[in-house]
């Protein structure tokens, strides 16, 4: 787990109990991508006066930032981690693009890049060229690789995370077999971190979108691929095995068509982008998943009632998911998100026709905020969620009193 590196202390002395209040204010700004001071204080369940000297010394010791703010029409103070502590990557590969974003700590995107991909890339091949435009990017930032705290990968795959690598063959081809964190961590030279992208959507869109504050959630990302992020308890659920999620691969036909994943009858292999083009097909030959959208959008039929049954199946999957899980509200992500209502409302309608609660207690379902940038933004904050920052300010005045020392400035571990 991670954690806020602390000095050992006796414990329960005034030192140890600043310290731990101290570690709860920076965990919860890591957590929430900043927040304001009243915000904090709701948090952390300290007092008021408490988090504002908190806030204070730690501004001073250049480990926290503040910045004027309003909330509710009153004047407020916005606290993030200070930028200065450092840098993190975030990068998300999905089967036909790569998207990279270099950030600060307080999750500031201060350079972002998209690279379309071939269909079936090679792991090795793309790793290289991404390390490669990450020092372009820090280039253009003058910043360089020595400034990178961490980086984080999101890849549309089920991950082992005993081994690092994809835990099924054939999901993505070019990348099975491959130890990512490891091979990338030897390129940059930094601590590399990989997850799930639709895990990743999810933790982006609770910390910074459409699942910001609420306790369970499920982010569904529909594109290439089909996925979901369990949002339960305010936290993304992996499972035991890191897997969990893999809703794409729902089985709701037992004998259709065969999914990449080996099995029949996967929610992906009849509701995913690759299917739909294949539907499209004999009418409106060969075309991309944004071509139907936009299509669709424009008035096109076919390419519209395509985007609708796919809903229709999603929704019915979907609802097998409320049952199971209640969440309180569906966020629906990925390029074929972009299609809005033409693919929400489909969607809406089935869920709720199959889910058991009452009317009253239904899910709603609305369009992710982050957009096709989810996962990526994502990447940046599971990386920044690795960096232990020491709140030690020793030499410093520790009292309640505005006494920051000169020579104390925030530093920032890694924790694996
Ligand atoms: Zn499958």
């Amino acid at each position: 787990m991670i954690s806020v590196v602390t000095q050992r202390r006796t414990p329960g002395s005034q030192t140890s109990l600043r310290e731990a209040n101290r570690g709860r204010i920076v965990d919860a700004v890591k957590k929430h991508g900043g927040l304001t001071q009243v915000e904090l204080a709701g948090v952390t369940g300290l007092s008021a006066a408490s988090v504002s000297n908190i806030v204070k010394e730690l501004s001073g010791t250049g480990v926290l930032h503040t910045s004027p703010t309003t909330q509710s029409g009153r004047r407020a103070q916005y606290v993030t981690l200070a930028h200065a502590l450092g840098l993190v990557v975030g990068v998300h590969f999905s089967t036909r693009h790569m998207r990279v974003a270099l950030a600060d700590v307080a999750q500031k995107v201060v350079a972002e890049h998209h690279v379309p991909l071939a269909k079936d890339h090679r792991a090795d091949y793309e790793l290289d060229k991404t390390a490669l435009l990450v020092v372009d990017m820090l280039e253009s930032v003058s910043a360089s690789m020595k400034e990178v705290l961490a980086v984080g990968i999101a890849l549309p795959a089920p991950l082992n995370s005993k081994h690092g690598t994809t835990s099924r063959s054939g999901i993505l081809r070019g990348w099975d077999g491959v130890p990512v964190a490891d091979v990338m961590r030897r390129r940059m030279n930094s601590p590399v971190f990989v997850d799930n992208a639709a895990n990743l959507s999810a933790l982006a869109e609770l910390r910074l979108g459409a699942a910001r504050g609420r306790r369970d959630a499920v982010f569904i990302d529909v594109g290439d691929g089909i996925g979901a992020g369990l949002i339960l308890n305010g936290q993304v659920f992996r499972g035991h095995n890191g897997s969990a999620g893999e809703f794409g691969h729902t089985t709701i036909r037992e004998n259709g068509p065969l999914c990449r994943c080996g099995n029949r009858g996967c929610l992906e292999a009849i509701a995913g982008g690759p299917a739909i083009l294949e539907h499209l097909r004999p009418t409106h030959g060969a075309l991309k998943l944004g071509d139907v959208v936009s299509r669709a959008m424009a008035g096109d039929p076919g390419c519209a009632r395509e985007i609708a049954d796919a809903g229709r199946h999603i929704g019915v999957a979907a609802a097998n998911l409320c049952n199971l899980f209640d969440p309180e509200r569906l966020i629906i992500g990925g390029e074929l998100a972009k299609a809005g209502e033409l693919l929400l409302g489909p969607i809406r309608h089935a869920t709720e026709r199959s889910v058991i609660v009452g009317d009253d207690a239904l899910p709603d379902i609305v369009q992710g905020q982050l957009g096709v940038r989810a996962a990526t933004l994502g990447a940046v904050s599971f990386a920044i969620d690795q960096i232990a920052v020491s709140t030690d300010t020793i030499g410093n005045n520790t009292s309640d009193t505005d006494a920051i020392g000169p020579d104390a400035i925030g530093t920032v571990t890694i924790v694996a």
